[in-house]
């Protein structure tokens, strides 16, 4: 049976440049809520009783789009994954309990990195719209400025990653999703890796503890 690996991390950790490399690595599903979001910001969901009538709104303004949206996505996910990297999710405590109904997990891993770091890394970004590679214009670039490595299409930036946005999703993150690393850690299964090394490195690391 595939592996369960939940990867952890604040905005620009390095969640999906590594659950990119899991994924090939260990042949799991990458489940990711901020793609899968991403892909629906326009959805209309004026019938939940909800600030905004889009995620988009939300994800534009830094906040998190409400859990009924996201549970349903991951819901949705993981039943038809056997093995799988989540990332993105969940993102507060609601979610985490939420999950914890949905299915069991082998790992638990934390990428921490410092937030200075954090404001630089998201704010160099720059992703693919068609397969969602990520990159860095000065950490990461691609072989051809703007070009994605992997499919040839022409790299963007996000609109979130602007460094008020940053600010805000940093904050957001505290606010909420500290306590869920907290959870898992009282729980005994978290392992924390330092985030702040090469993607090599990170990769070594996290791939020692997947092993286990
Ligand atoms: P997250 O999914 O956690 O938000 P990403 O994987 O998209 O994070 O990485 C955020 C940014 O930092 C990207 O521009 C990526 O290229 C860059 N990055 C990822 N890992 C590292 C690393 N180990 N060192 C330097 N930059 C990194
Ligand atoms: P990051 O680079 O911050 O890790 P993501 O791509 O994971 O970015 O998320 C982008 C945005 O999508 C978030 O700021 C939030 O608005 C929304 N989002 C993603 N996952 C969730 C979630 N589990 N719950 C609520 N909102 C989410
Ligand atoms: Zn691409």
């Amino acid at each position: 049976m595939g592996k369960h690996i939940l990867l952890l991390g604040p905005p620009g950790a390095g969640k999906g440049t590594q659950s990119k490399r899991l994924a090939d690595e260990f042949d799991l599903e990458h489940v990711t809520t901020g793609d899968a979001l991403r892909a629906n910001k326009e959805m209309d969901i004026s019938e939940m009783d909800t600030e905004y009538d889009t995620p988009g709104a939300y994800m534009d303004a830094g906040e998190l789009v409400p859990d009924e949206v996201v549970n349903a996505i991951v819901e949705e996910a993981l039943s038809s994954a056997d093995g799988y990297v989540l990332d993105g999710y969940p993102r507060n405590l609601e979610q985490a309990e939420e999950l914890s109904g949905m299915t069991d997990l082998d790992a638990v891993v934390y990428l921490s990195v410092d937030n200075d770091e954090l404001v630089d890394r998201l704010t160099g970004r720059r992703v693919c719209p068609d397969c969602g590679a990520s990159y860095h214009v000065e950490f990461e670039p691609p072989e051809e400025s703007g070009v994605c490595d992997e499919c040839g299409a022409e790299l963007v930036q996000r609109d979130d990653d602007t460094e008020e946005t940053v600010r805000e999703r940093l904050r957001v993150y505290e606010e909420n999703t500290a306590p869920v690393v907290e959870h898992y850690r009282e729980e005994g299964i978290l392992v924390e890796v330092d985030g702040e090394g090469t993607p090599d490195e990170v990769f070594e690391a996290i791939a020692d503890v997947v092993d286990q």
